[in-house]
């Protein structure tokens, strides 16, 4: 039985700086995603501690949430089948040192934190995630 699900991406500052949007994006299409919804924004720092409520207790909470809201994001609803776990295999581990060969962070990831993507971790979650963004 086929599964098509939706998850949320985000292509974060370090490559939409470094301009490695086009070259992400041809990823998630040349592995059978598609791209639903996009939009490039900046969103600010309070955004960020609700989309990344989650780890408010960790000790990166705070330089995360600034680093996700220092610069032009993009925010994209990905679709194929099973796609929760297929963005999450396709970006790879979350620290790019430990990241599989052919994977995003692998390629294109600078450290743990400048990682390139987020991927939502559960079906559930997508939908959070995409409502976060998407919701008007
Ligand atoms: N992160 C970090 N330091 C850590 C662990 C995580 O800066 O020790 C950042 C990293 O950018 C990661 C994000 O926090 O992508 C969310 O962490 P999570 O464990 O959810 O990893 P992910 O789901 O992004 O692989
Ligand atoms: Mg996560």
């Amino acid at each position: 039985m086929s599964k098509i699900e939706q998850t949320l991406s985000i292509i974060k500052p370090d490559a939409v700086e470094r301009k490695l949007e086009g070259e992400i994006k041809e990823m998630f299409k040349n592995n059978g995603f598609v791209i639903l919804k996009e939009k490039k924004i900046q969103i600010e720092k309070n955004e960020a501690e609700k989309f990344y409520k989650v780890h408010e207790a960790k000790p990166f909470y705070n330089d995360l949430c600034d680093y996700l809201s220092s610069g032009p994001i993009v925010v994209m609803v990905l679709e194929k089948e099973n796609a929760v776990l297929g963005n999450r295999n396709l970006m790879g581990a979350t620290n790019p040192k430990d990241a599989k060969e052919g994977t995003i962070r692998k390629k294109y990831g600078i450290s743990i934190d400048k990682n390139s993507v987020h991927g939502s971790d559960s079906v559930e979650n997508a939908k959070i995630e995409i409502d976060f963004f998407f919701s008007n």
